[in-house]
């Protein structure tokens, strides 16, 4: 079965995009938890950053990337931070690898 991911990826569902190009979508949280959450989510599925392999690498440092370029586009220069949430205890529920980007508000450390 599909994850809501796939879905937008493939264009089954709406979603806000914030960036696409070959590898990844970027999309703006549903539920977010600051007044930037974007989602950024490789086309290609990995469900977890747990089950990536040594041949995920490219597009692992890809997502990172285009983390930090989607950080300087939507005017975070004050900071930000990337989150990976994995596996149950990690608080993850889509069991499609994404990184968050939260911003725009000062985040308290450490995370609940
Ligand atoms: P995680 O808990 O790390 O797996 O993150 C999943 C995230 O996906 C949550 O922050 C949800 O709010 C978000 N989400 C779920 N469905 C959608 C959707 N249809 N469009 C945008 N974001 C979504």
């Amino acid at each position: 079965m599909k994850t809501i991911f796939q879905k937008i990826i493939d264009r089954e569902i709406p979603a806000m995009l914030a960036h696409e190009d070959e590898h990844c979508i970027a999309i703006h949280d549903i539920n977010p938890q600051a007044p930037v959450h974007v989602l950024v989510i490789p086309k290609k599925l990995i469900p977890r950053v747990g089950e990536a392999t040594a041949a995920d690498q490219p597009i692992l440092g890809h997502l990172l990337l285009t983390a930090a370029a989607l950080a300087q586009k939507l005017g975070l220069e004050s900071g930000y931070r990337l989150v990976i949430n994995n596996g149950r205890d990690g608080g993850e529920t889509v069991p499609h690898l994404h990184v968050h980007l939260l911003g725009k508000r000062p985040l308290a450390w450490p995370p609940g």
